[in-house]
Parts: C-alpha cells; sequence; structure tokens
C-alpha cells in the first residue's frame, strides 16, 4: 500500500462519535413524557420534525436553554475517541482533515464540541440547522427543506439530507483539494450505509458493532457493491487504537474481536 499522506476522516455523531444519541438523550435528562413521544411517535412524524416539535414542547413546558445545554454537557463521550480525534489532527503523517456528518444538528453538535474542545478540529459540520430563538426555544429544521427540492437517494435516507449526497457534494466543493489518499467512515447507523457505497477501495469504514450500519453491510454491502474495507469496533478505545494501525490491514475485514 502507497503511503497514506492525506486522509479525510468522516464522522456519524450519535452512537459513532459520541456514546449516545443526542435526539434522545436531552429529553431523557429533562422530560420523560417527550422522551416518551420520541420513542411512541404518536404523530408518525419525520424524524427531524418530531425532534422539532419535542423542543417546542419542552420550551412550552418551562424548559430552557440552559437544561438543553447542561444535558449536552454530560452527554457520554468517551476519553479515548476525544484522545484519537486530537491525535488525528495534531500529526502530520497522515495529513488529516475531519468531516462530521450527521443526522443530528447544528447547536446539539457544536455545543457538545466545543464543551469537548473538539470544535477547531472539524472542517465542517454538515448537519441540519438549528438556531436558539431569543427567548431560549431552540428551532431545529430539516437540510433539505421540505418545501424545496428533494434530495434523490435510492438507498434510504430520510428525508431530511442524504449522507452520500452530502459527502459527494462536500468532496466536490473541496476541488482538487478533494483528493483523499484514503477516507476512513466512522458511523453506526442505517442512514451511513449511503454514504459508504460512495467510498473507494483504498477506504475504510470503521463500523460500530451491533447497530444497523453492521446489519446493512452484511445484508446488502456486497450487492450494493460496496467497496471500502470494513473494521468492526465495539468501544471508542478501538477506534483510538485503530487508527494508527490502519495501514497494515490491507486487503481483509477484520472483527473487533480480533484486536
Ligand atoms: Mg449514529
Ligand atoms: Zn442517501
Amino acid at each position: 500500500m502507497a503511503q497514506v499522506r492525506k486522509q479525510l476522516v468522516i464522522y456519524d455523531f450519535d452512537w459513532s462519535m459520541a456514546d449516545q444519541d443526542t435526539d434522545r438523550w436531552i429529553f431523557e435528562v429533562n422530560d420523560i413524557a417527550l422522551r416518551r413521544r420520541m420513542k411512541d411517535n404518536p404523530d408518525n412524524m419525520q424524524w427531524t420534525d418530531l425532534v422539532a416539535q419535542c423542543c417546542e414542547k419542552l420550551h412550552a413546558a418551562g424548559g430552557t436553554r440552559e437544561d438543553i445545554e447542561n444535558a449536552l454537557r454530560v452527554m457520554p463521550f468517551h476519553p479515548a475517541m476525544i484522545r484519537a480525534i486530537k491525535k488525528l489532527k495534531s500529526d502530520s503523517v497522515p495529513n488529516t482533515t475531519l468531516l462530521c456528518l450527521s443526522n443530528a444538528n447544528q447547536v446539539f453538535i457544536d455545543t457538545i464540541l466545543e464543551h469537548r474542545g473538539l470544535r477547531d478540529a472539524f472542517d465542517e459540520i454538515i448537519t441540519n440547522p438549528a438556531t436558539w430563538r431569543s427567548d431560549g426555544l431552540l428551532q431545529v429544521r430539516r437540510r433539505i427543506d421540505p418545501s424545496g427540492r428533494q434530495h434523490s437517494c435510492q438507498v434510504g435516507c430520510s428525508p431530511n439530507m442524504c449522507k452520500g449526497e452530502e459527502l459527494e457534494a462536500y468532496l466536490n466543493r473541496k476541488g482538487s483539494d478533494g483528493f483523499y489518499d484514503r477516507m476512513v467512515y466512522v458511523g453506526d447507523g442505517k442512514n451511513d450505509f449511503c454514504p459508504i457505497l460512495r467510498l473507494r477501495e483504498q477506504d475504510v469504514v470503521l463500523a460500530r458493532v451491533g447497530r444497523g450500519l453492521e446489519e446493512r453491510i452484511k445484508e446488502e454491502g456486497a450487492a450494493s457493491g460496496l467497496k471500502a474495507r470494513v473494521i468492526y469496533w465495539g468501544g471508542a478505545w478501538e477506534v483510538e487504537e485503530l487508527f494508527p494501525k490502519l495501514g497494515q490491514a490491507e486487503g481483509r475485514e477484520w472483527l473487533a474481536d480480533d484486536m
């Protein structure tokens, strides 16, 4: 394998970079009736719209901006993942660009990354827009506005965003700077399957075991033409351990048990 001089590391956020799911967590911490609503989804709403609706209900019941920010700051985030990201950023070989590609929202991710001292490590955060209204309501919107042109994904991404199209658009925006010797995708969910189909043979998927991405890789990976090498991991410490070893693991699928 030729030396990897330049790499792009793409991080999903919930249950990949962070050890929890922001959308559910803030309601688990602040209002379990709303957490129940997120689980039961009685009006059968699109997920991002449901988060927005529950934020409105939390605000109406007296929940404050501080309540949400405090919940985000105590959300589980493994020290090994913080170390891994800081090391990627400080090493000069390979030179690493970090991208966060997430179905959470800008406020959740910014708040946590700033708290963890990681915000500057990321070149871009591609996610759903969110802003604080002056009275403390968190307003969350879909990245793809429901009233405009919709994405054309056939792989099963949610209407709010196609992660595969977003990854391609990012690489196109970078122009000739967007050529990386290697791309590494750290993900766990069903909606991480679409972007990993855009990866090449020299690229790597670090897929968390026991979640939707593993299931889709095993059921649909071969038939969908997945080219990238897949390495499974369970805990963040394994991701920290894996990054410096990626160059040595050519041409086979590793399981977390091999570590
Ligand atoms: Mg996830
Ligand atoms: Zn898609």
